[in-house]
């Protein structure tokens, strides 16, 4: 059987068939369109959660085409990875246990042992984790660069370097990396490019367009929306995520088919909640960049932002993730938090409620202080995740909290 054939008779499963084309249709419609069964399964306008670890047998000739929970393939599965496609442009999406599981799978499927993998300097704390210990045990050797500096990645490329990991917009000092120059050095170098596009999802910024090969999502974040499951999402090329698939289906990082039909409904509503938090950080962090008390505000909507100009040119919104430091450090900044009345104290990121962290005791605390110095994350500095309260009462409850 064909290679193609045989992807057909994937999509196919259940008797039905999972379109993730969508055509020139825009992204909102995409959000709820793409990916639905055809013909429906049983009529139903929204695909029942299939909590059945086993399918009858139907003569699957690959291990991996087993229709059994691990191997990813229920049709809360195949949804999901059809939407997830469409949404970036992209031929092919998977979902994962966790954006680590995401991660993780990704970059064991690109790099083998011996083999040399550059990664932007400015990591999620996990990922960062990963490298430094698990990757280093098994002989895969790696360097960071600055994600802003093409010059410093091709004085760090080796002979034996097979890809270039980065985040489209970093956490938590909402940086841009030069991502149109990543591509073109990935490119011309015959590396394989990855991106972890968390921070702006799908609806901001779609990796694949400018050329990425694999984009990565903590779906627990915007694409869910809700903070009440955990997910992840691998974005690619088919022959790639074939690849990365078979990798999950080993390691077994499988996401449960009824957080699919969770991360289902929650992603429906993407586009009208990013559009909302988009614009409710620019506006916070507007009114934050003009306070007395506030030293620096990083938001990349706000034209004083080093790389401004990049987001503007290649994001469709600049997410609802701010952070900022006061002049009165850590002492000022725990007040200030204390007397939050909406803002959440608490991590993560990409909810209904606006949360609220000092990443220097949550996100950011497995560095030591001199990394972080040198990262520019300082001890005083906040982030902020707008959620989807009134703009005018989040401004609001910040300016009483500075007061105090
Ligand atoms: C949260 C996060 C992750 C890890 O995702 P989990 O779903 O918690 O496993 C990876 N990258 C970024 C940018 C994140 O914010």
């Amino acid at each position: 059987m064909g290679r193609e054939c045989e992807r057909r008779t994937r999509r196919r499963q259940a008797g039905a068939a999972y379109h993730s084309g969508m055509g020139t249709k825009h992204f909102d419609t995409r959000l709820i369109h793409a990916g639905l069964p055809s013909p429906p399964l049983g009529g139903a306008v929204v695909t029942p959660v299939f909590q059945s670890a086993i399918c009858h047998f139907e003569g699957e000739e690959d291990y991996h085409d087993i229709r059994y929970i691990r191997l990813n393939n229920t049709p809360n599965h195949l949804e999901l990875h059809a939407k997830l496609a469409a949404l970036e442009g992209a031929e092919a999406a998977l979902v994962t246990a966790s954006g680590m599981a995401a991660i993780t799978t990704a970059l064991l499927t690109v790099v083998r042992p011996g083999d040399h993998i550059l990664f932007g300097s400015t990591l999620y704390g996990g990922t960062h984790d990963f490298v430094v210990t698990d990757m280093a045990e098994l002989g895969i050797e790696y360097d960071f660069v600055d994600p802003d500096d093409p010059e410093s990645w091709e004085a760090a490329r080796r002979t034996n370097t097979r890809a270039f990991y980065l985040e489209s917009l970093t956490n938590p000092l909402l940086e841009v990396p030069d991502l149109e120059a990543a591509v073109a050095f990935c490119q011309k170098h015959g590396l394989l490019s990855l991106v972890d596009n968390t921070f702006p999802s799908p609806f901001n910024f779609r990796p694949a367009e400018l050329g990425f090969d694999l984009s990565l999502h903590s779906a627990t974040k915007y694409l869910n929306g809700h903070s009440d499951l955990v997910a992840g999402a691998v974005i690619g090329s088919t022959e790639l995520i074939e690849r990365v698939r078979r990798k999950l289906g080993h390691l077994g990082g499988t996401l449960d088919p009824h957080a699919c039909f969770l991360l289902c409904r929650g992603m429906k509503t993407l586009a009208v909640r990013m559009r909302h938090q988009n614009h409710g950080a620019l506006a916070l962090a507007r009114f934050l960049a003009g306070h007395k008390a506030v030293a620096r505000v990083n938001h990349p909507g706000l034209t004083e932002h080093p790389q401004h100009e990049r987001a503007m040119r290649l994001f469709d919104g600049t997410s609802g993730m701010l952070s900022f430091e006061l002049f009165g450090g850590v002492e000022a900044a725990d007040r200030m938090i204390q007397a939050l009345e909406l803002p959440i104290h608490a991590p993560s990121l990409g909810g209904v409620e606006s949360l609220v962290t000092r990443p220097a005791l949550t996100s950011h605390s497995g560095m030591s202080p001199e990394a972080r110095a040198a990262s520019g994350i300082a001890d005083g500095l906040v982030r902020v995740s707008v959620g989807l309260e009134d703009s005018n009462d989040l401004i609001g409850d910040f300016e009483a909290a500075l007061e105090t």
